[in-house]
């Protein structure tokens, strides 16, 4: 191999192209900056430019306003580690959503104001509240013994806490869930506005639902906007409604596409298209989501469009959901995660060896595994983009084959779908996994065989690249998440240099 090609033409054999932002395309028009990349930070690296953040945020707060709705927008930090999310989020002026302590203290490092914040860890220590109460962060609380725990550190420390009760819908309509309480049972727990001298002062309700359905979300805010009238009745000052998170986005151009995969898979009897036949979960295939197993990778309303679905909604006699927010003077907010992050990160990696199975299935390895390209939907349903640098060797004649990584089981696919590798494989060519920004880096990432962590490098401000090419490799910086340890602190001793500052 002389010249440098780009392999472009993987894809399934049913193809899921996937939807990529100009600085994705023009950093994989480059093999040989993926590549020094890869030799400089390992394989695979996570690649993210945050750019797309502040896009994608202002189309739900511009969907809000066209039903003269004021939206605040919390970031779900959880959907990516980097600390270059939380600067950026600050930076185009988005409030964030913490999970953890280590979240909720690098947020207030990087000076993010308390009215900025809202803490959602499922499950809190007692340093967790106390750190919240400290800094004066509003806290979502789940259930009762949690509230007692927040209002007993908060009387020990002499201040209030600023909390917002986590609904639990008593609709029908509605999947049971884990998380918060029903109205009725939030009731028995936080009775009278100041009565009783209770520390906690409820500044709004806060939910977050399974799934994406915008008709499931107009329910849940009716029963939010009822239950704001009886609270407010007994002189709760609530102000604000919180949705949550699940606002869809799109990872595929092409609507068609997704319903060829599925139609194909439905009837795919040879059980050619997947790994052993695996049907990801299909059950009713006819279904607009026709699997729950997977991330419904192509949605037809996202985003703003999909906001104004919600707000439109009817509420009451000839209202609208919008229109009862609006009339109670409520600010509604929301925590997207995966949407938000849409465009803004890609992973690569390189090629170990090409093989086959014992019984003849022919495999590609890559070095990475399939934690750090996965979420936890059952198989991440988008084409690989590759890479061919100049200097790859050894290329195979064109085949069909599977991704397998590098955890000791044999179910260790990093896709489960047969992909055609219509230029063949070389070793040193480099899979481009697109679109990974929102949870498939990070959410389950795990350092199993003490297989080091994958680098996570961000996209250098242009004000701190003077002096660098723009677009050489030198435009990336690792992000400082990766000089943190476990205690959520930046490592004393280590020699990774904090991300871009803003
Ligand atoms: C995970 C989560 C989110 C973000 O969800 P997305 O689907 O990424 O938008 C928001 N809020 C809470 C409480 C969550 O648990």
């Amino acid at each position: 191999m002389g010249e440098a090609v780009t392999a472009d033409a993987v894809a399934g054999l049913t193809p899921l192209t996937g939807r990529t932002e100009p600085w994705m395309e023009e950093l994989l028009a480059h093999p040989e900056r993926c590549a020094a990349l890869i030799e400089e930070y390992g394989s695979p690296v996570n690649v993210l430019d945050f750019a797309p953040l502040g896009r994608n945020a202002a189309e739900l707060v511009e969907a809000a306003a066209s039903e003269g709705v004021r939206l605040g927008v919390y970031v779900a930090r959880k959907a990516n580690k980097a600390l270059g999310l939380v600067h950026e989020a600050r930076r185009v002026g988005l409030g964030i959503d913490v999970a953890s302590l280590a979240e909720l203290t690098q947020c207030l490092d990087v000076g993010f104001a308390a009215d900025d914040m809202i803490l959602t860890a499922a499950v809190k220590s007692t340093a967790l509240i106390e750190a919240a109460l400290a800094a004066g962060v509003l806290v979502s609380l789940d259930n009762a013994d949690e509230a007692e725990d927040v209002a007993s550190i908060a009387r020990a420390r002499g201040v209030t806490a600023r909390v917002a009760p986590r609904l639990a819908s008593s609709d029908p309509a509605i999947a049971p869930t884990r998380f918060g309480m029903t109205a009725r049972d939030w009731d028995r727990v936080v009775g009278e506005a100041g009565g009783g001298g209770t520390p906690l002062r409820l500044e709004g309700i806060h939910f977050h639902l399974n799934g994406y359905s915008a008709r499931e979300r107009a329910i849940v805010l009716r029963e939010a906007l009822t239950w704001t009238d009886a609270l407010r009745s007994r002189g709760h000052a609530i102000a604000f409604i919180d949705m949550g998170g699940g606002v869809p986005m799109r990872y595929l151009e092409d609507r068609e596409q997704w319903r060829r995969f599925w139609e194909a898979l439905e009837g795919d009897r040879e059980e050619v298209l997947t790994w052993r036949g695996d049907r990801l979960g299909l059950q009713d295939p006819r279904a607009d989501r026709p699997s729950a197993s997977v991330y419904p990778y192509w949605q037809e309303r996202v985003r703003g469009e999909w906001l104004r679905d919600v707000l439109a909604a009817p509420a009451g006699e000839g209202s609208t959901v919008a229109r009862e927010l609006a009339a109670r003077g409520l600010e509604l907010r929301c925590e997207p995660g995966r949407s938000v992050l849409d465009g803004c990160g890609l992973t690569l990696a390189s090629v170990a060896f090409r093989k086959s199975t014992s019984d003849g299935v022919p495999l590609v390895g890559l070095h990475m595994n399939r934690t750090q390209v996965r979420s936890t939907s059952a198989d991440f349903l988008v084409d690989p983009r590759w890479v061919r640098p100049a200097d790859t060797r050894d290329t195979s004649e064109p085949f069909e084959g599977f991704l397998v990584g590098a955890y000791c089981v044999e179910e260790e696919l990093l896709l489960r779908r047969r992909l055609c590798f219509p230029d063949g494989v070389a070793r040193g060519d480099i899979a481009a996994f697109v679109n990974t920004g929102g949870y498939l880096m990070h959410i389950l990432e795990s350092a199993s065989h003490q297989l080091p962590l994958a680098a996570t490098v961000v996209k250098r401000r242009p004000q701190a690249a003077s002096g660098s090419s723009p677009g050489s490799e030198s435009a990336w910086v690792r992000d400082g998440i990766d000089a943190v340890g476990a205690t959520g602190a930046a490592s004393a001793t280590g020699d990774v240099p904090w991300g871009p500052m803003p």
